[in-house]
């Protein structure tokens, strides 16, 4: 149902009064030497070969020029001020100045903010199905936002040096296969689940068949594994448990648990009445031998306040670099409430002086103070950091 006209006009105009706001911080300057150094520190050990790699970038539109991107009017409603508060921040955190052009402006500005950085990078453009009831039908209540397929192939044909489209195919979908099918005939190499959002369970034996076609074709799994703060419904979190995953994995998908599962704990599947960090569940898939090669994690968010410090600390630790992709989450990390580089200092992770830099490259570009950030990381009792490797390893390539 859609929202009467005052209040769909009030709600935007908090949205342009918010963005008015962002609007009025003038360009950012120059970056100051000692952030360019940092910067450079970040790529002098990549492979001079291939591109910089980023699995996991969200697009995001408001429907505008009938696109057929959607937000949930409840995420702009004035009677939902959590959600709006929620929304507007991701809204200021995509760099875009006015509301009329959003969808638009937002690929250009994150395409201009790729296009900074001092070596091509590939950024993963995903799509977000909507919702669906067990029996195929769209649960448009439910659904918080959608990008269409077709919007990530377009964005991708537009901006084909930055651009790499991401599909997302909700399973139960009546006509699952054959979008699979269609979006793998053009090229797409991974599908994007956010299984507590979209009310996938992984671990359904009625995706079998699309789970082996996947296979086939060599189309990767980047699936969110863990809590999903966005989910009010209620069981949608045990969706998160990354040991629902087993069901593609043993059918030969490869698939890679975005965020490692980094959040919330679920239920001990193979220890019933117990839980487990959600965290922990995922290392166990890792350590089983059988998933070595098929099962990945990516690093998005993964730096974020609310995920500190045990995961990270813990991924600097082990090694487990082959095994990792980088990934942004963008626009998250440009959510201020979220990146707390004061935190990374009192965890030793970085140095203040490489906090101050850090915090430049971030009004500067948040993109690529994410990538600049995972590159300073380090152990602070062995030095360790994250491989090179990591942020150069191209998902299609994982998939065999
Ligand atoms: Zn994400």
């Amino acid at each position: 149902m859609s929202p009467r006209p005052s209040r769909w006009f009030r709600s935007r105009l908090a949205l342009a009064l918010v963005l008015a706001s962002a609007c009025l911080a003038a360009a950012p300057p120059p970056l100051p030497p000692d952030a360019r150094a940092l910067v450079d520190r970040a790529f002098a050990d990549l492979d001079p070969a291939h591109p910089v790699v980023d699995v996991h970038v969200h697009a995001l539109g408001l429907g505008q020029d009938g696109d057929g991107t959607f937000v949930n009017p409840a995420k702009l409603s004035f009677r939902h001020p959590a959600k709006r508060l929620e929304t507007n921040l991701y809204l200021k955190a995509t760099g875009v100045k006015g509301l009329d052009h959003f969808d638009r402006d937002y690929l250009d500005v994150l395409a201009a903010r790729a296009r900074a950085f001092p070596r091509p990078v590939r950024i993963h453009l995903l799509a977000m199905d909507r919702a669906y009831h067990a029996d195929g039908t769209p649960d448009p209540a439910r659904t918080e936002f959608h990008v269409p397929n077709a919007y990530v192939l377009e964005a991708a044909a537009t901006y084909p040096d930055v651009f790499i489209p991401v599909a997302s195919i909700h399973p139960a979908r009546l006509d699952a296969l054959q979008e699979l099918e269609a979006c793998a005939a053009k090229g797409v190499r991974m599908l994007k689940w956010l299984p507590n959002a979209q009310a996938i369970d992984p671990a359904d034996p009625r995706y079998d068949a699309f789970y082996r076609r996947m296979k086939e074709l060599g189309v990767v799994l980047l699936t969110h594994a863990g809590e999903e703060k966005a989910v009010a419904v209620k069981g949608a979190q045990a969706l998160g448990n990354p040991l629902r995953l087993r069901r593609p994995l043993d059918l030969g998908v490869t698939v890679i648990v975005a965020h490692c599962a980094s959040l919330g704990r679920n239920e001990d599947l193979d220890h019933p009445g117990k839980t487990a960090a959600n965290f922990d569940l995922f290392l166990r898939l890792m350590d089983e031998p059988k998933y070595q090669g098929r099962l990945f994690g990516d690093l998005s968010a993964i730096t974020q306040v609310n995920r500190l410090p045990r995961p990270l600390r813990t991924l600097l630790a082990r090694d487990l670099d082959g095994r990792l992709l980088n990934g942004s989450d963008y626009p998250l990390p440009g959510v201020d409430l979220v990146v707390w580089t004061r935190g990374l200092v009192q965890l030793k992770l970085i140095t203040a002086a490489e906090r101050k830099a850090l915090n430049e490259i971030w009004k500067a570009n948040p993109l690529l103070f994410d990538f600049v950030l995972k590159r300073t990381l380090r152990d602070p009792r062995t030095g360790r950091q994250f491989a090179a490797s990591i942020f150069q390893r191209d998902p299609a390539a994982l998939s065999g």
